[in-house]
């Protein structure tokens, strides 16, 4: 029979396997068990709806046969099974999700202790065994498949016979060595403890003969004085695992390092989750969830390709992997799994999504897991921070989709950096901590921190002691159009709108002194053409000799925002020149626009190419700055 080889990148991640510390090795087990316990999972789901299965719920099982003489260890299962085509996409690639998730975080990390964290899946018994066999049978199919591997050059396929569909994993261990004895996982007491270590909570039973000894009965007569009782040993199948979901068991029998385990060995995460969130609802419908909030974004989170939703069970069995409906948008960087015995078994995954119990349970999670990143907010802001910092963009894109019909579950758990305290703060602290006399919430859109908190309005407010937020994310900017106010106070941006500073008197004063510029004001206007929709002058600029502010209702960041990522229906923001009346250089400019208008353009134009450089607007035309720069110096 011809050998077929393994694809590269799977020869690759098996070599590193084979060469793993040896302390890992043990973990194998944990890998083959869990494929048999999904591929029980689809039958047990086929089931549901197809009678033809013939097996009751109570008799799928995963079964270990350990043989010294052959050296060869057994784990069967009566799940799905696999078909020839099966077998070799699944066991001679490695495109595969525990693995690939391994590969991944292989490539960033060249350190091979990770190894023992990740869901390596199948190849990881190479690390204990010198070949493997795979008898595999389809369910709705005759023949079963044999395909063999030792591991180092290929395998071969074959048919095969087999009674019943499911699929027995038969690894043929290594030879011990002097520093490993691979031997050891043919013992029962090995075998045992490991599947306490990481299988206990299968929810299917893995089964295996044990030797036990019972007291026999002396037979009366018999010789000697000797009271101490005899034994004989039987062997017997027992169950070796408790079954019983961590998500069914009750908070306080869970360790902390038991729930970190399940959620690297379930999601594949090998950094610590933020936060374990393990709720039990009872009420019209009934239900157990244990939901993570990771502790680093997926590399493909802000992706498509990132698959969101929860593991959804009903009574034991599992339902679908990713359920979406359960999760809504803004929070699809949770985790975990929900079990609920009210959501009727037999039912197909497209009816579930207009499933009522299924509604109500998602209300409920949502409202679950605001709460908890409330109190993370105020109890723990450290982490919350951390958390922030990877998933802070999601709650912002939550707050403004769908015109904001899901605000009021984000606006609350928003931070935005503070001028005026040097962090974070969320939009109550804001509030909680607004001057005296303060009416609104100031912000500013800009690209970078440090060049906002320079702008002439971030010094006026500042000056008055009121703080400014200081927006630099894409986003950030239609927060504020979406939520239009919070806690009764509006929004206001610094850079575009009137601050509402000026009393009724100086309002006065500054309208008179427009028209008092008029002529001025036309003649800069003019000066500049299309380039600017607007002359105006400001009473905010306090050092500044101008700015460059957008038409009402825009900003410059939206106009840079659209370019990007909509460039078909980008539009440019009219720009309106703001001048300040007090500062010498605008003085200047008025007063050569008599004796010299040819010169005094050339001011104008040079005064609005500043103000473009500092509202951090491209200039269209460089060379043209730099011409008229060497022009007036000569
Ligand atoms: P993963 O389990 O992370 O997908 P594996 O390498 O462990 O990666 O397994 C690859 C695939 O092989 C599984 O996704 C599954 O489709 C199939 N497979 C493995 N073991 C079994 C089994 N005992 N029964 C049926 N299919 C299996």
């Amino acid at each position: 029979m011809e050998k077929q080889q393994f694809k590269a990148e799977s020869k690759r991640l098996l070599d590193l396997m084979i060469n793993s510390i040896y302390t890992h090795r043990e973990i194998f087990l944990r890998e083959i068990i869990s494929n048999a316990s999904d591929a029980i999972d689809k039958l047990a789901y086929t089931a549901l709806t197809d009678d033809k299965v013939g097996i009751s719920r109570d008799q799928f099982a995963i079964t270990i046969t350990r043989d010294p003489d052959s050296r060869t260890l057994t784990v069967s299962d009566n799940g799905i099974g696999m078909s020839r085509e099966e077998l070799e996409e699944n066991l001679g690639t490695i495109a595969k999700s525990g693995s690939l998730g391994f590969k991944q975080a292989m490539e960033k990390s060249e350190d091979i202790d990770i190894i023992g964290q990740f869901g390596v899946g199948f190849y990881s018994a190479f690390m204990v065994a010198s070949s493997i066999t795979v008898i595999s049978r389809k369910y709705g199919e005759d023949t079963a498949w044999k395909w063999v591997s030792d591991g180092a050059d290929g395998y071969t396929i074959e048919p095969t016979q087999k009674d019943a569909p499911g699929t027995d994993i038969i690894m043929t261990l290594k030879e011990d060595t002097e520093e490993e004895k691979y031997s050891e996982f043919l013992e029962e007491y090995e075998i045992r403890s490991l599947i306490r270590k990481y299988s206990d909570y299968i929810r299917y039973p893995i089964r295996m003969e044990v030797t036990k000894s019972r007291p026999v009965e002396r037979e009366e007569g018999e010789e000697g004085e000797d009271k101490t009782p005899k034994y004989e040993s039987y062997t017997e199948m027992e169950t070796l695992n408790s079954m019983v979901p961590i998500w069914q068991r009750a908070k306080k029998d869970v360790t902390e390092e038991e729930y970190e385990t399940f959620y690297r060995d379930k999601f594949f995460d090998y950094n610590k989750p933020l936060r374990i969130i393990h709720s039990s609802a009872e009420g019209s419908v009934s239900f157990k969830a244990l939901l993570y909030v990771p502790g680093k974004a997926p590399y493909d989170f802000y992706t498509k390709e990132f698959k969101h939703g929860l593991q959804l069970y009903s009574s034991g069995v599992m339902i679908m992997e990713n359920c979406e409906d359960l999760l809504p948008e803004h929070f699809r960087f949770v985790r975990g799994v929900v079990d609920s015995q009210d959501l009727s078994l037999n039912i197909s995954r497209e009816m579930l999504q207009h499933n009522r119990q299924l509604t109500i349970i998602a209300r409920n999670i949502e409202k679950k897991i605001k709460s908890e990143l409330k109190a993370m907010q105020e109890n723990d802001r450290e982490k919350y921070e951390q958390f922030y910092a990877a998933f802070g963009r999601q709650l912002k894109y939550g707050t403004v989709s769908n015109y904001g019909a899901h605000k009021e579950a984000c606006q609350d758990l928003l931070l935005f950096y503070s001028h005026k305290q040097g962090k974070l703060i969320s939009l109550k602290e804001y509030v909680d901590a607004m001057a005296e006399g303060q009416e609104k919430i100031y912000y500013v859109p800009g690209e970078n921190k440090d060049r906002l908190a320079k702008l002439p309005q971030v010094e006026t407010l500042a000056g008055k002691g009121y703080d400014v937020l200081l927006f630099t994310e894409d986003v950030d900017e239609f927060i504020p159009q979406t939520l239009m106010t919070y806690l009764e106070k509006s929004f206001c941006n610094a850079s575009s709108e009137d601050l509402g500073l000026q009393t009724e008197e100086e309002k006065k004063q500054a309208e008179e002194k427009a028209e008092e510029l008029k002529g001025f004001l036309t003649f800069v206007k003019e000066s500049l053409g299309d380039q600017v929709k607007e002359v105006k002058l400001s009473a905010n600029l306090g050092s500044h000799p101008v700015c460059m502010t957008p038409e009402a209702g825009m900003s410059f960041e939206m106009e840079k925002y659209m370019k990007r990522a909509n460039p078909e229906f980008a539009f440019p923001v009219g720009r309106i020149l703001e001048l300040n009346p007090d500062h010498e250089a605008v003085r200047t400019l008025q007063r050569v626009m008599t004796e010299d208008p040819v010169k005094a353009k050339d001011y104008a134009q040079l005064l609005c190419y500043q103000a473009q450089l500092m509202a951090e607007l491209p200039l269209e035309d460089p060379f043209a700055y730099t011409e008229l720069v060497c022009k007036l110096i000569n």
